[in-house]
C-alpha cells in the first residue's frame, strides 16, 4: 500500500467566506476529510499553516521546503502532496523542485473553489495529486490540476478564475489523470538538484524585487530595488527580454554592486532570446543580466532566491543562478 503524506498550508482549497470574501480557514483534516483516497493508497496528514497565497513568504516557503525533507528522509513515505494558495503554488513548487533530490514525488495542488462553495474542485485535485504521487516516480515535484499534470518548471497561473487554471506554455501538460488512472507522456526537463538552503539564513527576508518594462518604463524603479537593498532583481522585458539604454546602465550598476539580475520577459511564452541591441537583451546581458530562458517573473525570482541562499559570493551566485536556469555557466558581464 502507497504510504502519501499531504501537507495542508492554506489557499483556496481551504476558504471560507469571512464577511466580504474568502479566506483559508478550514483545517488540513477538513480539506483532506472531503477528498477520496485512491484505492491502495493510505494518507497521512501533516496540517503545517493555514495562509493564503498571496501572503507566502520565503520563511513559509523554506519552512516548506524543509518539512518536505524531513518527510522524505522517511523510507517508508512514497510521495508528498502540498495544497497550496493557487496565486503563489508556482513559486513554492519551483523551490521543492530546485532542491529535489528523490525520485520520489512531490506534487502540489489546490483549488480555484473555495471550501465552502457549492461545486468545490478542491476534493478532485486532492484525489487526483495523491493518486499522481503515488504512481510516478522520477519526476520532481509536479502540479496535478483539474486532471493535468504538469512539471513544476515552467509552470504558472494563467487564469484567475476558472477551475483550469494553470498552464506550461512552453511545454503543456506532461500527463492527464482520469478516474483512477495518472498516464505521463512526457519527461519533465530537470536540472541538476541544489543542494538544500542552510538551516540558518542570515536576513530574512532576502530582498529580490520584480520590475516590469513597458512604454515609457523608468528604470528608477530598478535603482529605488538596489537602494532599498535588493541582492537581487527580475527585469521583466517586453519581447524576447528588451528594455531600453537606460536601463542598460541601471543593471550594469546593479551588476556592479554585486546584485544579481535575472531577465526574464513579460510575454507569456518563449524563451528570452538575445536579438535586440539599443537596450535590448543583447545588451541588458552584456550589462550583467542573466537571461531566464523560459522561466516568467515568480519562477526566475524563486531562482534569484535559492542563487542567494546557496552563497554570498557574487560570482558564485551567478554560477548557482545559471545552474538552476538550465544554462552554461553565466559569463562575468562586459560593460
Ligand atoms: N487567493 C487564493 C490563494 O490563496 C487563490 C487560490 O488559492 O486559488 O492563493
Amino acid at each position: 500500500m502507497g504510504r502519501i503524506v499531504v501537507i495542508t498550508t492554506g489557499g483556496t482549497i481551504s476558504a471560507r467566506r469571512r464577511g466580504t470574501g474568502y479566506t483559508a480557514s478550514a483545517t488540513g483534516w477538513e480539506v483532506l476529510s472531503r477528498a477520496a483516497v485512491p484505492p491502495g493508497v493510505s494518507v497521512e496528514l501533516d496540517d503545517l499553516c493555514s495562509l493564503d497565497g498571496p501572503l507566502m513568504t520565503t520563511a513559509h516557503q523554506l519552512t516548506l521546503l524543509r518539512r518536505i525533507h524531513e518527510i522524505l528522509a522517511r523510507p517508508e513515505v512514497d510521495g508528498i502532496v502540498v495544497t497550496h494558495g493557487t496565486d503563489t503554488l508556482e513559486e513554492s513548487a519551483f523551490l521543492s523542485d530546485l532542491h529535489h533530490h528523490d525520485p520520489r514525488p512531490v506534487v502540489f495542488t489546490g483549488a480555484m473553489h473555495p471550501f465552502d462553495g457549492n461545486a468545490d474542485d478542491g476534493p478532485g485535485n486532492l484525489h487526483d495529486a495523491v493518486l499522481t504521487a503515488s504512481a510516478v516516480s522520477g519526476m520532481g515535484t509536479l502540479v496535478v490540476f483539474d486532471g493535468k499534470v504538469f512539471a513544476a518548471r515552467g509552470t504558472v497561473k494563467y487564469h484567475t478564475v476558472a477551475t483550469d487554471a494553470f498552464a506550461a506554455p512552453d511545454s503543456g501538460p506532461i500527463g492527464e489523470v482520469r478516474g483512477e488512472t495518472v498516464s505521463v507522456h512526457a519527461l519533465p526537463s530537470r536540472t541538476a538538484p541544489l543542494p538544500p538552503p542552510p538551516r540558518t539564513v542570515p536576513e530574512l527576508p532576502l530582498r529580490v524585487d520584480v520590475v516590469t518594462h513597458h512604454a515609457d518604463a523608468d528604470p528608477m524603479l530598478l535603482r529605488a530595488a538596489v537602494a532599498g537593498g535588493a541582492q537581487g532583481v527580475v527585469l521583466v522585458g517586453s519581447g524576447a527580454g528588451n528594455a531600453t539604454p537606460a536601463f542598460v546602465e541601471a543593471v550594469a550598476e546593479a551588476t556592479e554592486r554585486g546584485v544579481l539580475v535575472a531577465l526574464s520577459t513579460r510575454v507569456p511564452a518563449g524563451p528570452v532570446a538575445e536579438l535586440a541591441t539599443n537596450g535590448g537583451a543583447v545588451d541588458l546581458v552584456a550589462a550583467g543580466a542573466v537571461p531566464a530562458g523560459t522561466l516568467r517573473a515568480g519562477q526566475a525570482r524563486t531562482a534569484v532566491l535559492s542563487a542567494l541562499l546557496a552563497t554570498a559570493e557574487a560570482a558564485e551566485r551567478r554560477r548557482v543562478l545559471a545552474r538552476a536556469l538550465g544554462l552554461a555557466p553565466a559569463p562575468a558581464p562586459t560593460s
